[in-house]
């Protein structure tokens, strides 16, 4: 059996928890060495774990997607350990409630939340392509996925910062999709819809009959829904996909 990744180095933010855990256990599954990298160390490592627990090679790294100076070093020690990088899954994000007050319009926001958001959630997969490009130049190609949302494609009252953040992040690749063709580097976004993950386990609790309503397939998505279409995004499967976001939400923005 040979698996879609096979021989690949991968890299993925947010990796200790939800959407970035299943991706880089798909990685793994699916034969790609994996540089699991998150804030916490501790918490990265218990993916390494699970990963290395179904015969799959993974390093754990502390690094905050904010910092320049991490991110520089978080690529750098995934050279280190694996000698190339050949997928990125710009992952690591963080929802409105984990930035200020709930359930704010735009002329309520504090510019410090708004701040917030948009440096993890959007500068922070700047600095991470900006980080990774150079490496996938010199090996002759590479692919990168970067997490929007359906908040990229359309818009949702009280959350202005984290909207405008997941348009930037569809707006970015799509800019670097067209500068890195010409090296065979693939620049993607994923836009998953309603996920179950830590994420959202509080705004469910709190009106999930009401998110539910509008998504077709009446049920959330599981994590690995989304690593699917990641694995498939990130291997040579999809050698002519690029500049795309590609949605995955159980048809809530098809309605
Ligand atoms: P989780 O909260 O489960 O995982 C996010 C991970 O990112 C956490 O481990 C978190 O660490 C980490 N993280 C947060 N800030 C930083 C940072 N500055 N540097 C490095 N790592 C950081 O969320 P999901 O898995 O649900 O979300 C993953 C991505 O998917 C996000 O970009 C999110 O916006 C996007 N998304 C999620 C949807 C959903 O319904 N769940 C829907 C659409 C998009 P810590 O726990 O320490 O904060």
């Amino acid at each position: 059996m040979t698996g879609l990744l096979d021989g690949k180095a991968a890299l993925v933010t947010g990796g200790a928890s939800g959407i970035g855990r299943a991706t880089a256990l798909a990685y793994a599954r699916e034969g790609a060495l994996v540089a699991v990298a998150d804030r916490s160390e501790a918490a990265a490592q218990a993916t390494v774990a699970m990963i290395n627990a179904i015969g799959g090679q993974a390093i754990a790294i502390a690094a905050d997607v904010t910092r320049e100076d991490d991110v520089a070093a978080m690529v750098a020690r995934t050279l280190i350990a694996f000698g190339r990088l050949d997928c990125a899954f710009n992952n690591a994000g963080i929802a409105p409630f984990q930035a200020g007050p709930t359930g704010q319009r735009t002329h309520e926001l504090a510019e410090s939340s708004w701040a917030a958001v948009l440096a993890v959630n959007l500068t922070g997969v700047f600095l991470c392509m900006k980080h990774q490009i150079p490496q996938m130049q010199r090996q002759n190609g590479g692919a990168i996925v970067n997490t929007a949302s359906i908040a990229g494609l359309v818009g949702l009252p009280m959350s202005g910062a984290y909207v405008a953040s997941k348009h930037g992040v569809i707006g970015l690749t799509k800019s670097a999709a067209l500068e890195y063709a010409q090296d065979r580097i693939r620049v993607n976004a994923v836009c998953p819809g309603y996920i179950q993950t830590p994420m959202t386990t509080e705004t469910v609790q709190r009106r999930g009959d009401e998110l539910l309503g509008k998504v077709p397939a009446h049920r959330l998505g599981q994590p690995e829904e989304i690593a699917e279409a990641v694995v498939w995004l990130s291997s040579d499967r999809a050698s002519f996909v690029t500049g795309s976001a590609y949605t995955v939400d159980g048809g809530y923005s098809a309605a």
